[in-house]
């Protein structure tokens, strides 16, 4: 073999062992957005702003889900809303952020209206499972409710929930909440 093969092969070698070291820092992240307070639409986007700012990159976004609040009658509508991102973030990392995030719109919220709400739940990392004081991922009730569970299988309609062995398809079927999520 000549030095120049030789030498070709050397940099394949070493492009691969690169790729798969930055591959393996880039994790797979599907957050729910949830408000019902104030101008909705507008803080889903700005949560959908801040977070592709300091969490990474937003690869798919469903529609806009209303669904109505049922319990207490006055409480508005929900909006929520499914995103993918790319994170190089460690989830504890992730959390940070979001909780930072909700305050900070929260705020917004109440200086300008007179009302907050923001809600940024981790629902998947990964095939990853975690269970600590801050933190449970898979989110407990993703599968029990349909206004996660709608956007969801609209973007990610194969992932795979980790603990039950389901796709969000699945999930979606078999799901026996029978609220009205209807997209807007
Ligand atoms: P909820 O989302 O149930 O309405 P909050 O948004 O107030 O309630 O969150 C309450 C706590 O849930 C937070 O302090 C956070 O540490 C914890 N938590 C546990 N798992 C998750 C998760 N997957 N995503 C977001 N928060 C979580
Ligand atoms: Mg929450």
């Amino acid at each position: 073999m000549q030095s120049n093969q030789l030498f070709t092969l050397f940099r394949l070698y070493i492009y691969s062992l690169i790729h798969s070291f930055t591959h393996s820092l880039i994790h797979s992240l599907i957050i729910l957005l949830g408000a019902n307070l104030g101008d909705r639409a507008q803080t889903l986007r700005r949560a959908a702003d801040l977070l592709s700012e300091r969490v990474g990159l937003v690869v798919q976004a469903s529609g806009l889900y209303e669904t109505a609040a049922w319990g207490v009658v006055d409480q508005p509508a929900f909006l929520n809303q499914v995103l993918l991102l790319e994170t190089e973030l460690e989830p504890e990392a992730v959390l940070d952020q979001t909780q930072a995030i909700e305050t900070e719109l929260g705020r917004i919220r109440h200086e300008h209206w007179g009302a907050r709400h923001i809600d940024i739940d981790i629902l998947y990392y990964d095939q990853k499972i975690i269970q600590t004081s801050r933190l449970i991922v898979p989110h407990p009730y993703l599968h029990q409710r349909r206004f996660t569970l709608v956007p969801l299988a609209e973007i990610a309609p194969e992932f795979v929930h980790p603990l039950l062995g389901k796709t969000a398809v699945e999930l979606l079927g078999e799901c026996v909440d029978m609220s009205d999520v209807k997209e807007i």
